[in-house]
């Protein structure tokens, strides 16, 4: 591991943070759960985009700069230690774009990606549905093809997340219900407003409302908006699921709250409470700097494998699993020291209260791999313990479905 920035790392850095500073005005201030004013959002992708931070790591042809991951993680350390929002694109930066980049044509490339990385058209990920989440080969979304080549597509997607402002969505259906479950899939680009998508926003505990219910009814694709080979459908989404993986558990950032910054917060109340309950929240938060520290580092020994050009592996499940776990703790902390009503940040639409983001942050440890599902690769993947037993192997889907599994 090597945790000092090289002398061009140095520079880069010091060019990032003077951006960020030069335009901290129109980028804004994180200001916890609620804060999604689209128009603005975009806004503030199209000028980092402008300037070069947005799509480092991607080739310079699909319009990115063609940079290292430590370059992009540089960038997130600085817009995370700056306090600007996230960009709106993530889901199609980090899943979509790069799913396109491998198995899409170049006519896709050309029409969605540099558009994508400048969120001038949004995307979401059509993966999840009613019976499988975790299982996602279970899922029944299905796709027919027509004599003209065409596929018409019926079935519901749900906890779509962005599908409600979205313009375009990867899609997994499935093609071949006669083989295995994971054969007989197949990856589209779907236009999300093409007629027969209809897109109902969920409503989550936190009050927002940033993922949905999606439902396809006799929807036509064309098949130049196939991803990869017809019944090939598992292999591109693997490709997905394995950029998601980095995008939400690599890098060494913090997931969604940071030790130090809820410490700013909490300084000044615990300084004022008897000396016995300030070792207490003393501790926590000691607890909770460590493991930031193991979160870092981490996120630290993942770059170094990919800046040496190796591909990640089941780390950055670790980081996920820790990283989101580590955020739950800090947030009840805040919550119990500040109090329910304290607020965490406000925008031009209100403020959001540190309750808000204790309520945004389980879903953390759902969306991308549960918590349990992410063991059970660190299990079988990093510590070699045995296998689950699968009984579905050597079944087809169609048996599967018969027998209600
Ligand atoms: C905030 C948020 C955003 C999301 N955004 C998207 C999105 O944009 N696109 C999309 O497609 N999906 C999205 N999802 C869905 C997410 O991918 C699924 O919720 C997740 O994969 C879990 O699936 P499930 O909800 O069907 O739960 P299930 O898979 O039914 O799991 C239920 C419970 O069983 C446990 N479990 C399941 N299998 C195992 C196992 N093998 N071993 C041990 N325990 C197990 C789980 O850990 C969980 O506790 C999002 C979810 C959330 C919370």
């Amino acid at each position: 591991m090597d945790f000092d920035d090289t002398p061009d790392e140095a520079a880069w850095r010091a060019e990032v943070r003077a951006f960020l500073d030069e335009h901290k005005d129109e980028l804004g201030q994180r200001a916890g759960a609620r804060e999604l004013d689209a128009t603005v959002a975009r806004r503030r992708q199209a000028l980092l985009y402008d300037a070069g931070y947005v799509g480092v790591t991607w080739p310079v042809d699909a319009g990115g700069r063609g940079g290292t991951p430590m370059q992009q993680s540089i960038i997130d350390q600085e817009m995370a230690r700056a306090g600007v929002p996230g960009l709106i694109n993530l889901i199609g930066i980090g899943m979509c774009g790069p799913t396109v980049i491998y198995h899409g044509s170049e006519d896709q490339k050309r029409r969605y990606l540099q558009r994508l990385l400048r969120a001038e058209d949004l995307w979401c990920q059509l993966f999840s549905e009613p019976a499988s989440g975790s299982d996602l080969a279970a899922l029944r979304t299905k796709a027919v093809q027509d004599e003209r080549g065409d596929w018409h597509v019926t079935g519901q997607k749900v906890w779509t997340t962005l599908a409600h402002l979205s313009d375009y969505g990867i899609l997994l259906t499935r093609t071949d219900p006669d083989v295995a479950k994971h054969r007989g899939l197949t990856m589209f680009v779907v236009d999300m407003k093409a007629p027969g998508v209809t897109v109902r926003p969920l409503k989550q505990m936190s009050g927002g409302a940033d993922f949905n219910e999606v439902f396809f009814d006799d929807v036509v694709i064309p098949d130049s908006e196939r991803l990869g080979e017809v019944g090939d459908g598992w292999r591109v989404a693997l490709t997905t699921l394995m950029s998601e993986r980095l995008t939400l558990g690599g890098g060494g950032t913090e997931i969604g709250l940071s030790v130090e910054e809820v410490t700013r917060h909490v300084a000044a109340q615990v300084a004022a409470l008897p000396p016995e309950r300030q070792a207490l929240v003393r501790q926590q938060l000691g607890r909770s700097y460590v493991s930031s520290l193991g979160i870092r580092y981490t996120g630290y020994r993942l770059l170094t494998a990919l800046s040496q050009g190796n591909l990640p592996g089941p780390e950055a499940s670790a980081g996920k699993l820790a990283g989101t776990t580590a955020a739950r703790d800090l947030a009840d902390l805040a919550v119990r020291v500040l109090g329910d009503d304290a607020v965490y940040g406000a925008t031009a639409d209100g403020s959001s209260t540190w309750q808000d983001l204790q309520a945004v942050l389980p879903g953390m440890a759902i969306a991308g791999g549960t918590n349990e599902v992410l063991r059970n690769i660190i299990g079988e993947r990093v510590l070699g313990l045995p296998p689950e037993p699968r009984a579905d192997k050597d079944k087809t889907f169609r048996e599967l479905a018969a027998a209600g599994a």
